[in-house]
């Protein structure tokens, strides 16, 4: 993973350059007519149009297929570019799709509130438990769509069982893959159709771009994804592409610095007496740590956690921490706290968020590279000023 994250995608380039150029153009100049209209058919391989194809979108899409073992990467706009993507490939009017019910907020969204109007059914569940998603499918059952760790709770679901219940029903697994990154879970070793991240968080890792990636096992299915990707336009631009790619070159050690702070964290706030509890895939108590051991590399740098003076003494440690700073997102080189009832699932409906164990007390972190000292005592000086 070291080698493949400073390696993949990089190919020779004019001047002997080690790094591939942006290609900041919209379009690219034919040599003749002939050319053009031979571009357009597919007779010939090269460039036409950046929501087409670039060369710097495409070094860095090589280099996340390489890091997740896919065939083919497609570079999106954002995140959610690339699960709504998705979505348009594979659902019709009809389908039905069954969703973690903790998944990341706007993803709920895009199913109930606008795939719901072109007629798509969404069904969520608790996937931590397999059998679950058995029960939810149904006949037109097209995608089942996962995400473990789950966003914001941090519980985690088998990718390989639910991934063999799909395929005996006919449908397909998607694995939104954004808190772990492929350096420390790659779903398709356990079964997986379908990756997809969010590249604003760990792949970019510094907080400077907002980007999203569809990464295919089958390159068979290639073809069509790029097709829907170029009309449907949610496609990332050559610098941003850029910025992940140089991002990802340091992907590997710094998910190992988020690991190893991460766990320090999760042990001193377990241990913490104003802590009702913690739930980080990396802690003996995590109800599903067997689950983690088994499908991931490494547990990761979010923490979900919950004080005991609730929704209250949870506002006291956010406004009160000076090194952790409260903003959504996650994922950076630095360390942040915030609040997902009130901030990155607010849009979902308060029943259906309680329902997926998303609490109102509930108090997400993403841990950064910082010294673990640091963060820590950072963390004791703010619990400390809660008087319950
Ligand atoms: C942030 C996030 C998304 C959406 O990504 P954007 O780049 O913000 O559109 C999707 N899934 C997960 C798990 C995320 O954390």
């Amino acid at each position: 993973m070291d080698t493949v994250a400073v390696h993949a995608g990089i190919g020779e380039y004019e001047f002997g350059a080690v790094i591939p150029p942006i290609f900041q153009t919209s379009t690219f100049k034919f040599n003749c007519a002939d050319q053009g209209a031979r571009l357009f058919k597919g007779e010939e391989d090269g460039y036409i149009y950046t929501r087409m194809r670039n060369p710097t979108i495409e070094a860095m899409e090589k280099s996340i297929a390489a890091l997740e073992g896919g065939a083919f990467a497609l570079g999106c706009a954002s995140g959610m570019a690339a699960i709504h993507t998705l979505f348009a490939v594979l659902l019709d009017s009809g389908s039905h799709v069954v969703c973690s019910e903790s998944v990341y907020g706007p993803t709920t969204t895009l199913l109930n509130s606008y795939l719901a109007k072109f007629g798509v059914e969404a069904t969520f569940v608790d996937t931590t438990k397999a059998e679950n998603v058995l029960n939810a499918m149904k006949i037109n059952t097209k995608l089942v769509f996962i995400e473990t760790p789950g966003n914001p709770t941090l519980v985690m679901s088998d990718i390989a069982a639910i991934a063999d219940i799909a395929h005996h029903a006919g449908a397909k697994l998607a694995v939104d893959n954004t808190f772990m990154s492929p350096v420390l879970q790659q779903p398709f070793k356990y079964g997986a159709d379908y990756s997809v991240h969010s590249l604003t968080k760990f792949l970019n890792g510094h907080a400077d771009v907002v980007g999203g990636v569809i990464v295919l096992k089958d390159a068979a299915e290639y073809p069509l994804f790029r097709k829907t990707l170029n009309h449907f336009g949610g496609v990332i631009d050559p610098f941003n592409s850029f910025l992940v790619h140089r991002g990802i070159k340091t992907l590997a050690i710094r998910m190992q610095k988020h690991c190893e702070n991460a766990i320090e964290i999760a042990n001193f706030l377990e241990s913490h007496p104003l802590i009702e509890w913690v739930n980080f895939p990396g802690l003996k108590s995590h109800p599903q740590y067997e689950i983690g051991l088994k499908q991931m590399n490494g547990f990761g740098g979010m923490i979900a956690m919950e004080l005991k003076g609730g929704v209250e003494a949870g506002k006291t440690l956010l406004d009160n921490l000076k090194l952790w700073q409260l903003a959504v997102s996650l994922g950076g080189v630095e360390s942040l706290i915030q609040h997902p009832a009130s901030m990155t699932h607010a849009s979902m409906n308060a029943d259906v968020r309680r329902q997926a164990n998303i609490t109102d007390g509930l108090v997400r972190v993403s841990v950064g590279i910082e010294n673990a000292k640091d963060l820590i005592d950072d963390l004791k000086q703010a619990l400390e000023l809660i008087t319950n």
